[in-house]
């Protein structure tokens, strides 16, 4: 990939396409066989072969493709990047339904650290997974997407609450419910959500036969598209930068990256929920891959002694109308370049090693780079860095993307960034440009 105004076209698609977890992890899928990759199910048995490229997926929401090069593992040990298929939402209860004053609502869960105030008054749509009987009896699932606006959550007028910009607070239970439907005088009875999920199936995939939706992950989102803003198009506008901007990047690193060496990308869900599942970064996925790829733990052990992880996921960049909330020497610009995210605490994985690998990769690949430390006073974030580095003992070093109205429904990020730090980890996948890695 050698053009930025390309490049940024298909990460604007990348966050229209995939509204949630599930639809993140099937575009890449798609993308990854598309390359030629080969699809492995972790229900078979696995014979990796130096040379070809792989890829699978767990809960249909975390997924790994790796690049088994054509060099000895224990020479070139495994560059990884990780990232997150993630972001804060709103999910729709088990029970929902709900009829008040003849307004069908859907009841809602806050998923993650989401920004509350940025959902009200938007076109709003459902996507998701359903898990369905067909008509055999059998159990299936398949992600479905309204794409259509079929829900908002209008305001409350600002003449009903008068200190409403002085001290507003948002009470999750109450003042988030969606509205979907007016139904009519006549209309005593409430529409069953399920019901509303099988008749969207049946449009959506006449083929399978559904016959019964018994249950599903379904997420509200913002149907307003991904758009470069600005006089100039300085920026990205689009809900869920933090991080399928990363995943897009590690994608495309790893889909030109260089076939002599071992490469992997990893994209976990639930990282918005502290990564603690089966397809999480704090579960075993990748530990399990590598064991399967390396099972003798000797050898495996030298080989990720020689590897790196670089963990990609937002930053904070500093806020021209809040900028005392940066350390004054720490506030990474938007456009100038990857953050490297430093905590004294660990919140973040990187060392002195780790950073200044990343530094001369920047280097190499002519990127300016920033790095970032939270104000003293302030409770730091945390990602994926830290657990991956403890479960799997990888060398790690976090790093992102700065951006603005991290968890908002919509956030801002520059339109240089992601193709900066695209340019740094396909040169980090190429083993001409990080020889060695370590020594
Ligand atoms: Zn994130």
């Amino acid at each position: 990939m050698h053009d930025q105004h390309q490049f940024n076209q298909g990460l604007l698609e990348f966050l229209q396409a995939a509204p949630t977890p599930f639809h993140a992890t099937t575009w890449m899928m798609h993308q990854f066989l598309q390359a030629g990759f080969i699809a492995l199910n972790e229900g078979d048995a696995w014979q990796l072969e130096s040379g070809k490229r792989y890829v699978v997926t767990r809960n249909d929401s975390s997924i790994i493709a790796f690049v088994y090069g054509k060099q000895p593992l224990l020479e070139t040990g495994i560059r990884m990047v990780g990232a997150h298929t993630d972001s804060p939402c709103l999910k729709v209860k088990p029970q929902p339904e709900l009829n008040r004053r003849g307004y069908f609502q859907l009841g809602v869960e806050v998923y993650g650290g989401a920004l509350l105030a940025p959902w009200f008054d938007r076109d709003l749509s459902l996507a998701g997974r359903v898990t369905y009987r067909d008509q055999s009896h059998t159990i299936r699932s398949v992600l479905i997407n309204f794409v259509a606006p079929v829900a908002t959550i209008p305001s409350l007028a600002i003449h009903l609450d008068r200190e409403v910009n002085r001290n507003r607070s948002i009470n999750a239970q109450k003042d988030i419910v969606p509205l979907l439907l007016q139904l009519n005088e006549q209309e005593t009875q409430t529409p069953d959500f399920r019901s509303l999920l099988l008749a969207h199936v049946q449009r959506e995939y006449p083929q399978l036969a559904a016959a019964q939706v018994l249950d599903y992950e379904i997420s509200l989102y913002d149907t307003q598209a991904p758009a470069l803003i600005g006089l100039q198009q300085d920026f990205i506008a689009s809900a869920r930068l933090d991080n399928l901007l990363s995943c897009y990047i590690g994608l495309q690193a790893l889909l030109h990256s260089d076939p002599d060496v071992s490469s992997l990308l990893i994209c976990t869900d639930h990282e918005e929920i502290g990564s603690t599942s089966t397809c999480g970064a704090r579960g075993p996925m990748l530990h399990q891959f590598l064991e399967r790829l390396v099972p003798d733990i000797d050898t495996r052990v030298r080989i990720l002694e020689r590897s790196l992880m670089v963990s990609a996921d937002n930053a904070h960049g500093i806020h021209p109308n809040f900028s005392d909330r940066h350390d004054e020497n720490h506030g990474p610009l938007l456009n100038r370049g990857p953050v490297i995210k430093v905590n004294a605490n660990q919140r973040y994985a990187t060392n002195s090693e780790t950073s200044a690998l990343f530094r001369s990769l920047c280097e190499q690949a002519q990127v300016p780079v920033q790095s970032f430390v939270s104000r003293t006073d302030m409770e730091c974030g945390s990602t994926i860095g830290p657990l991956t580095a403890a479960e799997v003992g990888v060398k790690t070093l976090d790093v992102g993307v700065p951006t603005f109205a991290m968890h908002s429904i919509r956030e801002l990020a520059g339109s240089l960034d992601a193709w900066y730090l695209y340019r740094v980890l396909a040169g980090f996948y190429q083993y001409a440009r990080a020889p060695g890695l370590f020594h």
